[in-house]
């Protein structure tokens, strides 16, 4: 098969790799589209260590089954599916009580790590173990389904915080995540929802996809705020979808006494925390990782529009110039927001 493999930091190769070998209990897909995430983006240069080369990338992806293995019982050639990019065992304490993405044992796809290497979908065929898998509805294109992993990501965020109906939010943080994670809070409910990000383009898309209210990041943000959910304290929940000190502040100072801060951005490792005002203010704090279940939920939100993937997609290419959009990304100087690379096997 082809694949575009990451032969070293920041280089690409698109060439013939080992077709993948399925075990009883996984199928064989022939991918259809993949998304390229910011993860990978961090991993190609290094800076996150979690794709040591040569790894084939990919965990955002949908395709149509081809083969299935001797055990597989629920799932046959034909079947158009997406899956779960985390692979988990399914036996553990955690996994029992529902909390897969805590799995002792998870692996990635896509990910290589001191601990594992497992390839992804950047290529014309992954497998994966049929427990991870989930269909897509004939209405959603594979491209739309490719959707649904950050989709979970988003509406995991939000299931972890004690969201009320019509409570108030901010969303620090409108990048493809934050989009999802405004679209989440109106799915399930919320009240007034205000986006706060650096960038005016950005903003302008969090408008569209159902924000109330914008506001350009900086120290004015939380007596805004204050004026704009209509309580002299603050909004009831923060997601926080950046992850450094002064994004985490915000969140903070946004919310009122007893409020929810929602933690899904991670791109430092550690922050200054405003300790005094989450103690005498009584806030919670809600770590959020990958998703819990939520697959199901999230393509069935992509097939009825209640969260809209089509205006976040920037591009759909052909796999074997997926590494000069690899380095576009990396650039950032365009504002691309999700790119998607399409293989070029028939299934
Ligand atoms: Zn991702
Ligand atoms: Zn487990």
């Amino acid at each position: 098969m082809k694949a575009l493999t990451l032969t070293a930091y920041n280089e690409f190769e698109y060439g013939d790799a080992p077709n993948p070998e399925i075990g009883s209990k996984e199928v064989l897909i022939a991918v259809k589209a993949c998304g390229v995430c910011g993860s990978d983006i961090h991993g190609m240069d290094g800076s996150s260590g979690r794709r040591i080369p040569p790894i084939i990338m990919g965990h955002e992806a949908a395709g149509e089954i081809t083969q299935v293995g001797d055990a597989v019982t629920d799932w046959k050639a034909g079947d158009r599916v997406t899956f779960d990019s985390t692979i988990y065992c399914g036996e553990c304490e955690s996994c029992k009580s529902g909390q897969i993405n805590l799995c002792p044992d998870r692996n990635v796809l896509g990910v290589s790590c001191d601990d594992y290497r497992r390839h992804g979908a950047f290529a014309d065929y992954v497998k994966v173990p049929e427990h991870i898998l989930c269909k897509i509805p004939s209405e959603v294109s594979y491209e739309h389904a490719a959707f649904a992993e950050p989709v979970s990501i988003a509406l995991h965020g939000v299931n972890r915080v004690p969201l009320k109906k019509r409570d108030s939010a901010v969303v620090i943080g409108a990048g493809l995540i934050g989009l999802l994670v405004i679209q989440a809070l109106k799915a399930k409910g919320a009240g007034t929802v205000i986006a706060v990000d650096l960038d005016e383009k950005r903003l302008e898309m969090a408008l569209q996809l159902g924000a109330d209210h914008v506001l350009i990041s900086n120290d004015e943000v939380p007596a805004k705020v204050r004026e704009l959910v209509g309580n002299a304290d603050g909004a009831d929940i923060a997601m926080e979808v950046v992850g450094f000190g002064p994004t985490i502040n915000l969140a903070i100072e946004s919310v009122r006494k007893g409020g929810s801060i929602g933690c899904v951005g991670n791109l430092k490792a550690e922050v200054p925390f405003p300790l005094q005002a989450l103690v005498t203010r009584e806030l919670s704090v809600f770590g959020s990782c990958a998703s819990a279940g939520e697959y199901e939920a999230a393509v069935q939100a992509v097939a009825d529009g209640s969260i809209k993937v089509e205006p976040l997609i920037s591009a759909v290419a052909d796999l074997k110039d997926g590494g000069d959009w690899f380095h576009r990304l990396h650039k950032n100087d365009e504002g691309l927001m999700k790119v998607i690379l399409r293989p070029g096997a028939e299934a």
